[in-house]
């Protein structure tokens, strides 16, 4: 199995691409226009410089040689989106060449990190297409993957370091992770375009897998095409049959030119992944966990920092994985409240968190095994058909310590520790 990435992603600049219209998303629709964006006939680009200063960091960030001189190429094609008929964008001298995303145990290769413009939004609605072309020239960067990944966890992982280190330069702050992603089972490439957030790339991945799998089981090959991924139904329809890259036309800007690169100055990455990696290995703890609570989430980070010594490492983190269950603020009052809770090995629920806010006591009722014991059976005496779906299903543990945790405010974790042995006895 090969899969690849092709991750785009928005440039936090304050104008266009290609003209000085603003890049404001809460603007009017076709209210950020001129006759460059919208490809009128004579208008011309003008590059952003700041743009390609942001593509420069990134591509420093991701260990790509940057190339001095770059160039812009037409992508020639039809569509309503794009009135000029072609995309300006980068190919041979792209910003970025080669370069690694690193994981724990693997590195991914990258082909090349490319400038481009975003297209027009296409609005479908009432039967009729709307188009508004206030995205139309919104810069963008493009971070394109050799199919290095084979594993649902590496395109976790790759995801979640590309969104960290993309966070900590300052890029794509607010938004999901947003990328086409190419799965090959057979030799055939499939694409499935478009796919916004982890999860949803992840619950694609896995789709693809399975009906490629099926196919190629019933003794078909899959076939080359393009897919969307349908989030309602998590899953994947096909789109179109995929022309290659040849067909489509691609020749030199010449509005463009060469660009030098030199002078301008990258933003430095900051900590990012090299603070999850050194924290792992520092406390022997979990890297992944790490990246994953720190990936856009500065606050998390600044409180790892903010308590580390003070606290036993398993301790902030755990506390730091209740805070982002419960979607809390990451302040130090509420923190200090949790890994209080945490430390005493008492669990968290929201009724403790918001006793907290408003500085109310927290009183933990302490119950013998017996009393423990006697609620778990009269609780499973009262809904008899409870044991039997247990039985067949253990999950359902987890809606029986919720109930008698509420009835009889006991623990969680102390009746979780009892249930088997007591349902079993029953
Ligand atoms: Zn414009």
């Amino acid at each position: 199995m090969k899969i690849g990435l092709e991750v785009h992603v928005a440039l936090p600049t304050k104008t266009k691409l290609f003209c000085s219209d603003p890049t404001s998303e809460t603007a009017e629709p076709n209210t950020n226009i001129c006759p460059t964006c919208m490809g009128f006939p004579g208008s011309r680009p003008v590059l952003n410089k700041e743009a390609v200063r942001f593509a420069k960091s990134i591509s420093i960030a991701f260990n790509c040689k940057v190339n001095k001189l770059i160039s812009f190429i037409r992508k020639v094609y039809f569509y309503p989106d794009l009135p000029k008929s072609f995309q300006i964008t980068q190919l041979a001298e792209s910003i970025g060449q080669g370069g690694l995303i690193i994981l724990e145990k693997k590195q991914i290769r990258l082909r090349r990190i490319q400038i481009e413009e975003d297209p027009a939004k296409i609005i479908r609605a009432d039967g009729y297409s709307f188009i508004d072309f206030n995205r139309s020239g919104i810069p963008l960067v493009e971070i394109v993957t050799e199919p290095d990944i084979e594993t649902e966890e590496e395109l976790r992982e790759t995801l979640f370091t590309l969104r960290t280190i993309l966070y900590y330069l300052g890029v794509d702050i607010n938004q999901e992770i947003k990328a086409d992603l190419n799965i090959s089972l057979g030799e055939e490439r499939i694409e499935v375009k478009n796919v916004t957030g982890i999860k949803n790339l992840i619950t694609a991945m896995e789709y693809e897998i399975h009906r490629q799998n099926e196919i190629i089981k019933k003794g078909g090959k899959p076939e080359k095409e393009t897919r969307l991924f349908d989030e309602q139904s998590s899953t994947t329809k096909s789109s179109r049959k995929k022309e290659s890259e040849e067909e489509y036309g691609f020749i030199f800007e010449p509005d463009l030119g060469v660009y030098d690169t030199t002078d301008l100055k990258e933003t430095p990455a900051t900590i990012s992944t090299d603070a999850a990696r050194l924290f792992a290995k520092k406390y022997d703890s979990n890297y992944k966990t790490i990246l994953e609570l720190i990936a856009f989430d500065r606050g998390a980070l600044s409180l790892i920092q903010e308590y580390e010594g003070k606290y036993d490492f398993k301790t902030i983190i755990a506390t730091l994985e209740v805070i982002k269950r419960f979607d809390e603020q990451r302040d130090s009052r509420i923190f200090e409240g949790i890994a209080k809770l945490v430390k005493d090995n008492i669990d968290v629920t929201k009724a403790f968190i918001e006793k907290l806010k408003k500085r109310e006591k927290i009183e933990i009722k302490l119950h013998s095994q017996e009393e423990i014991d006697n609620a778990i059976k009269e609780m499973l005496l009262s809904e008899k058909d409870i044991i039997k779906k247990y039985k067949h299903n253990k999950n359902v543990a987890n809606f029986i310590i919720g109930m008698i945790a509420k009835r009889y405010e006991i623990q969680p974790r102390a009746v979780s520790s009892r249930i088997d042995e007591i349902i079993n006895k029953l």
